[in-house]
């Protein structure tokens, strides 16, 4: 059973924040950052909140109200009251696949596997809670500091029951991250996140380039259904890109889970240490 998340803990007031310059430009609306009661703070907010948009705006939030992981993204608390704000930790580093752009020179491959490792353990955590996050992509993970990634962006995340799976609508789909089932049958499952995962490690050996950037997204399926898969990135070590190759078998059984990826990349991440 999913606890449900405390909403007295999660509601803050707006007098204890002030908001500061935009950080970005989200779904909903403008991210800004803030200074919280003691410690800076990122603000989504939420521009045109119909009820209907406040609710989806509000179930990224209550989502993520029930997770507590390192290497997820920290919801501080909600401001219900109009003007709706999510206000959320500060990442001053921003979103990932900016950072491998700017600091491209300067990380090294033990860095990038460090981070892939921090992105899958966050998501064996959500295996564990049996949550699919759906968009596992480096546009979704964002830098704490140099040495810390957090995974973030639930918004289309959700919880399913064993042997179930979420059956997507059509739109806001990334074609190029996602398994053979899920473009077929929109069939979401932790198998088809651990698929995407693999894309997310290709391309934060790849500085963020856009996977099959070389493909219109209507061809993505024919080339996986006759074999192809996103190429050995060059500085991506050969023991990593094997364990890719087995993130994107085509039947979703036939994928490692996140908490065995979990074991083979802290191997590929200090192999000295195992002899
Ligand atoms: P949405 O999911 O609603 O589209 P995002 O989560 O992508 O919105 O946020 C939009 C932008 O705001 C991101 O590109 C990111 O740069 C910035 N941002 C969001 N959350 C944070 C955060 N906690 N710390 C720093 N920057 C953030």
């Amino acid at each position: 059973e999913i606890p449900e998340g405390s909403g007295a803990k999660c509601r803050i007031s707006r007098d204890d924040v002030f908001l500061g310059r935009i950080l970005g430009e989200g779904f909903f609306g403008e991210v800004h950052d803030g200074t919280g009661e003691r410690i800076r703070v990122a603000v989504k907010t939420c521009k045109d909140c119909s009820a209907d948009v406040k609710d989806k705006f509000l179930s990224e939030a209550d989502l993520m109200k029930n997770l507590n992981h390192p290497h997820i993204v920290h919801l501080i608390g909600v401001i219900e009251t109009d003007p709706v704000w999510i206000v959320m930790e500060l990442y001053e580093h921003g979103e990932l696949g900016n950072y491998l752009v700017e600091q491209q020179y300067n990380l090294s491959t033990a860095m990038l596997t460090l981070y892939c490792l921090q992105i899958c353990k966050a998501l064996a955590y959500l295996e564990g809670l049996n949550m699919v996050h759906r968009d596992i992509a480096v546009r979704n993970v964002l830098v704490a500091s140099p040495e810390c990634v957090k995974l973030g962006d639930f918004g289309l995340s959700r919880y399913i029951d064993e042997q179930e799976y979420y059956k997507a609508s059509l739109s806001r789909l990334p074609i190029k991250w996602m398994a053979p089932e899920s473009i077929n049958f929109r069939r979401f499952t932790t198998a088809s996140d651990v698929w995407m995962f693999g894309v997310c490690v290709w391309e934060v050996f790849s500085t963020a380039q856009q996977p099959f950037f070389w493909l219109e997204n209507g061809q993505v399926i024919n080339q996986l259904e006759s074999g192809v898969r996103l190429p050995k990135p060059q500085s991506c070590p050969p023991i990593l890109y094997s364990l890719l190759t087995r993130c994107w078998a085509y039947e979703p059984h036939g994928r490692p889970n996140f908490s065995q990826l979990v074991c083979s990349l802290r191997y590929s991440a200090a192999p000295s240490t195992h002899p």
